[in-house]
């Protein structure tokens, strides 16, 4: 409860949104907590963020409102058309956007728990209700009641475990809403599908995508959403005029551009997935089939996954431990570079043989 009488209630009640622990700058922390990318953007996002600095008197005025070259972009490059396309500084800006265009206060939004615990932040911001669907990772694929629901969102590939959705599943469950079904593809460019194909189908249909993870761009802030047009255009309503910066929106459009650099390092990064989901299989572990940059994955038994986080950290490996019910009994671990993955199986080696029963 808020000690200040000024605030409102729905603001004061709740706990607030608590990302990962981003440890200060020149910390020597192997950072496999947030799901970033461990190798760097493209180099033409160098260049273009040089070019741009070169340029800075141009920095006085304001950027493009509607960020027209990075859509246009994004439309060629995707297969649709750039009325298809919305950017917003990050996803979160995206999903803040969807809340405030589809859904009033006291309606209902929908999404698994776990997922994306952002969902009923903003929902409660928004001055919406949550209806939270248990996710039994062992039946991803589960039928849900959505009568009543304005929008649901679908975390696809599901974040923590990192499970895959067939199209299949997220059209059966676009057909059955009455509002909109939104489609967190934050991990999508690691899986095998995309719910951007089902687009034409499913006209109540929102996909979102981010530059966070699979084009290494978390420190920009970018993210697109891909919807109807008609969709899009009420969104437009809702968005702050400029909501993406100057070098965002030139470091983005860069890095859709170079494909090649893309495909490059997500290969390599699905390539250690599957190596080091291995590994762990191997040592007794228990890790969900992953379409992610991350793994969540259990100690064999006997063993407590909040000593294991902590035994990490103290050897100076942070990944994401979340304490309560069910995703207490495992770890995220974000996929590094096949550098930081020996070292992380090397402590994990060292923690069974200390920590053993
Ligand atoms: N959706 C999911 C499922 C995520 O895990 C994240 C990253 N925390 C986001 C969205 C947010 O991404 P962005 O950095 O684009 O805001």
């Amino acid at each position: 409860m808020s000690m200040t009488p000024y605030v409102r209630p729905a603001i004061g009640e709740m706990a607030g949104y608590t990302p990962g622990f981003q440890p200060p700058r020149g910390s020597r922390m192997i950072k496999l907590n947030t799901n970033e990318n461990p190798y760097p953007p493209s180099p033409a996002v160098a260049a273009a963020i040089r070019k741009a600095a070169e340029n800075y008197e141009r920095l006085r005025l304001y950027p493009d409102p509607v960020s027209s070259r990075l859509r246009q972009t994004a439309a060629e490059i995707y297969g649709v058309t750039a009325e298809q396309v919305m950017a917003g500084n990050g996803s979160d800006d995206l999903i803040r956007i969807l809340l405030d265009t589809f859904v009033d206060p006291g309606e209902q939004v929908g999404f698994f728990d776990p997922s994306y615990s952002l969902y009923p932040v903003l929902t409660q911001i928004r001055g919406a209700n949550s209806k939270a669907f248990a996710f039994d990772p062992a039946t991803p694929e589960s039928v849900v009641t959505t009568t009543g629901i304005k929008l649901f969102f679908l975390t696809s590939p599901h974040a923590p475990y990192g499970l895959g959705f067939s199209n299949h599943y997220i059209k059966t469950i676009a057909d059955q809403l009455d509002g909109i079904l939104v489609v967190d593809e934050a991990y999508a460019d690691f899986a095998e599908e995309s719910a951007l194909s089902l687009l034409d189908k499913c006209p109540n249909l929102v996909v979102t995508r981010t530059f966070s993870k699979s084009y290494s761009l978390a420190a920009m802030r970018v993210g697109l959403a891909f919807a109807a047009p008609m969709l899009i255009a009420e969104m437009d309503k809702t968005r702050d005029s400029y909501n993406l910066d100057l070098l965002a929106q030139e470091a983005a459009t860069a890095a859709l551009l170079d494909q090649a650099y893309l495909e490059e390092i997500v290969a390599r990064i699905k390539k250690m997935r599957e190596e080091f989901n291995q590994q762990l299989t191997e040592k007794k572990f228990t890790s969900y089939p992953s379409r992610s940059n991350f793994i969540f994955t259990i100690p064999p038994a006997g063993y407590q996954a909040g000593d294991l986080y902590q035994y990490l950290q103290q050897h100076r490996i942070l990944v994401r431990y979340f304490s309560t019910p069910p995703l207490d009994q495992g770890i995220r671990i974000t996929i590094g570079t096949p550098e930081q993955m020996e070292q992380v199986l090397n402590v994990i080696n060292q923690f069974l043989s200390e920590k053993g029963n």
